[in-house]
């Protein structure tokens, strides 16, 4: 009885196989006072992820979103979409869909 108790409890711990491969990484960044910065997975479950890093000028980088509230922010890339965003709202844009979509209706019932 003890033995098929032992044999269940060791099938049901086989999901943790699948772990290896998709180990999920945490993607830290380091910004030293210098103004470089350098970006480094660590495993998730690493125990712990250091706070400062060595830089390669010798400089101690601070982790980003840890203490350093004044380390550079990271510039945002402005996609297509955010610019066009900025200059027409969405009511803007389904109207202007609208319009084209018309458009396009009408010269192919038209040219056939
Ligand atoms: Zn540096």
């Amino acid at each position: 009885m003890g033995e098929s108790m032992r044999g269940t409890r060791l099938g049901t711990t086989s999901y943790e196989v699948d772990s290896g491969e998709y180990a999920p990484r945490l993607l830290t960044t380091y910004v030293c006072p210098e103004g470089h910065s350098a970006t480094l997975p660590f495993a998730l479950e690493a125990d712990e992820i250091p706070d400062v890093w060595e830089c390669a000028c010798g400089n101690q980088a601070g982790r980003l979103g840890a203490a350093l509230q004044m380390a550079p922010e990271p510039k945002r890339v402005r996609s297509h979409w955010d610019m066009l965003l900025e200059r027409r709202s969405i009511k803007d844009l389904e109207a202007l869909m609208r319009e084209r979509l018309e458009l396009l209706h009408g010269q192919t019932t038209r040219s056939a």
